[in-house]
């Protein structure tokens, strides 16, 4: 992709109430993606979802939907709509984005399984997970395991490091303020997402049902990722990933059967 396009003429020319924040250096407007992703819809009348002109993006801090001028157009109003709309407006030239790629693939799958060999699934999360009809063949070939506690991140994170893994630039790890290598964990169980080579291209956390009920507005999957972090990196995942595999399916589909 070229340049991003102009988001607030995106979004005017997808008729979006606009609502200026932060001086008007931000907008916001209700999201159309938290429906559809197991929140209750945004009927706020200002929204939730903050359109960033500044850096040609947008995100929705209620479920984490986010992206581009161009993907805001394409969720919308479809593929083809989209790229008449993007070719109508100007090109985004605010600052680039700072984030830090992602490491390739290959590192990242290795780091991964390096990660994964050092955790363990609980007897409790493999019930959980062998109640929603996958047998432990299953569980292991797919090497779910339990997010350790805060307090084993460095611990994990000095093992890989000393076993001669780079951390630098792999989503979900980063320096905390002492400067030491950590990672994101929340209680719950990760379930990698591969590509079709069955490399790990990152993952996914299922968060325990019991954490979601003490926190509002926190999704029951949620993508492992250091972004917003300095030294951080989001899980380069796109925004609406396909989770190719069977396990995710099942998964998703005992999601739906949650909620009614
Ligand atoms: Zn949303």
């Amino acid at each position: 992709m070229n340049d991003l396009p102009d988001i607030l003429q995106v979004a005017s020319q997808l008729a979006l109430p606009l609502h200026p924040i932060q001086g008007g250096r931000q907008y916001t407007t209700p999201c159309w993606a938290c429906h559809s992703r197991g929140n209750k819809p945004d009927i706020n009348r200002k929204g939730h979802l903050t359109i960033r002109p500044d850096k040609g993006v947008f995100r929705c801090p209620r479920c984490g939907y986010s992206g581009n001028g161009y993907t805001m157009a394409r969720d919308f109003v479809g593929k083809e709509r989209a790229i008449q709309i993007v070719g109508s407006v100007g090109d985004y030239n605010g600052v680039k984005l700072q984030e830090l790629e992602p490491a390739g693939i290959e590192t990242r799958n290795i780091v991964y399984n390096a990660f994964l060999d050092k955790l363990v699934l609980s007897p409790r999360h493999r019930n959980d997970i062998n109640s929603r009809g996958l047998n432990d063949d299953i569980v292991d070939k797919n090497n779910y395991k339990t997010t350790p506690l805060w307090d084993s991140t460095e611990g994990i994170c000095s093992l890989l490091i000393k076993d001669g893994y780079p951390l630098e630039r792999i989503p979900g790890f980063f320096k905390n303020r002492e400067g030491k290598w950590v990672f994101m964990t929340l209680p719950g169980f990760l379930i990698p997402v591969r590509d079709q080579q069955q490399r790990i291209q990152g993952f996914q956390i299922r968060v325990d049902d019991k954490y979601l009920d003490m926190k509002e507005n926190l999704r029951k999957y949620i993508w492992f990722s250091s972004a917003g972090k300095k030294t951080g990196c989001s899980s380069g995942a796109p925004v609406h990933t396909a989770l190719p595999l069977d396990i995710n399916a099942k998964l998703k589909l005992n999601r739906v059967r949650e909620k009614r």
